[in-house]
């Protein structure tokens, strides 16, 4: 019987391609007020092809993107759409709709937990931006254990302060390698959020898949 639902929070819970959309529409307009001479469009669709290319956590993708539409990095423009962007994320940090009602529903009969790798005070800041800080039983961090998934150490400091077996614990994660595999190699029923997008190859067969919706899940634990 599952008597807890442990979450990842990016891309699971959190929308944070939508953080992503805005952030980079905001740089743009940013850099366009400062100078730059591109459509707001044209901007986006450089700035993704970019990131599909270098990936979408890549540290430096305002320079390539000067570099590519200047062939010069323009230090002011870069500047001005690195502080929009900022802003923009740090105020923009959106769960993924029927979050709330889903966690608020599962609360009344499942212990509900938070397993992420980021470090504690950023993951309470998301939580606290998304106004889900409530919801949870357990907020399990990198500072707990200082350990990232797939190591299985988060795993078993979570088994260990929520007293349960893993068969009474489901994964709820959208990266198969991380949240899937270490969890389904202990015994933890494991659900997959496909909705968080994750396109990365393995092998890994989760026992099941939310495709659109978190409030899938509903279906799931009926069945379980
Ligand atoms: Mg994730």
């Amino acid at each position: 019987m599952i008597k807890a639902i442990i979450f990842d929070l990016d891309n699971t819970l959190i929308d944070f391609m939508k953080m992503k959309r805005l952030s980079c529409e905001a740089a743009i307009e940013a850099m366009i007020r400062e100078g730059l001479k591109i459509s707001k469009k044209e901007g986006m669709k450089i700035l993704f092809e970019l990131y599909s290319k270098y990936g979408l956590e890549y540290q430096r993708i305002f320079q390539v993107f000067l570099k590519k539409i200047l062939g010069k990095i323009d230090y002011k423009i870069m500047a001005s759409g690195i502080v929009a962007y900022r802003r923009v994320k740090e105020g923009l940090l959106y769960p993924y709709p029927n979050v709330v009602p889903t966690l608020n529903k599962l609360k009344k009969k499942y212990k509900l937990v938070i397993l992420s790798d980021a470090p504690r005070i950023q993951v309470w800041i998301r939580l606290v931006a998304m106004k889900i800080q409530d919801k949870f039983d357990y907020v399990i961090t990198f500072d707990d254990t200082k350990t990232i998934k797939p190591d299985i150490k988060p795993f078993l400091y979570l088994l260990k302060k929520l007293k349960l077996k893993p068969e009474e614990c489901l994964m709820v994660g959208d990266s198969l390698k991380r949240d899937i595999a270490p969890a389904k190699k202990l015994g933890f029923k494991t659900v997959f959020a496909k909705y968080g997008g994750n396109k990365e190859k393995a092998k890994i067969k989760p026992d099941y898949i939310l495709k659109y919706n978190i409030n899938e899940l509903f279906t799931i634990l009926s069945i379980l």
